[in-house]
């Protein structure tokens, strides 16, 4: 059971954490160069993939609209989950990309 103590110091843990996010979500431009994001064939603009390495790639497909882009649809770039620290842009692609429902 959770005490009314450990409620607060629970929500101040989140506060915290969101606090951090918000940092992050001024973090550094990812580099399509950085190594994680070769590997993930990460493009900063979603129509420069290249379409032999990546089959199932479409133009439509862009960071803005995956699920795990963590900026506003109106920001030019946001934070993903897997380059962690770095912004990835709203019109950007990798190939771990899967579509917001
Ligand atoms: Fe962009 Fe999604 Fe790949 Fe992250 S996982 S870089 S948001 S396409």
């Amino acid at each position: 059971m959770t005490t009314r103590r450990e409620f607060f110091i629970n929500i101040s843990l989140v506060g915290t954490a969101l606090a951090g996010g918000q940092v992050f979500a001024q973090a550094a431009t990812l580099s399509e160069s950085d190594p994680q994001a070769s590997a993930l064939s990460y493009k900063a603009d979603t129509t420069k993939v290249d379409a032999a390495k990546n089959p199932k790639h479409t133009a439509a497909q862009a960071c803005k609209n995956c699920q795990l882009y963590q900026g506003k649809a109106s920001d030019a770039a946001g934070a993903c989950p897997l380059f962690a620290g770095k912004q990835v842009a709203a019109n950007g692609w990798c190939s771990a990309y899967n579509k917001k429902a």
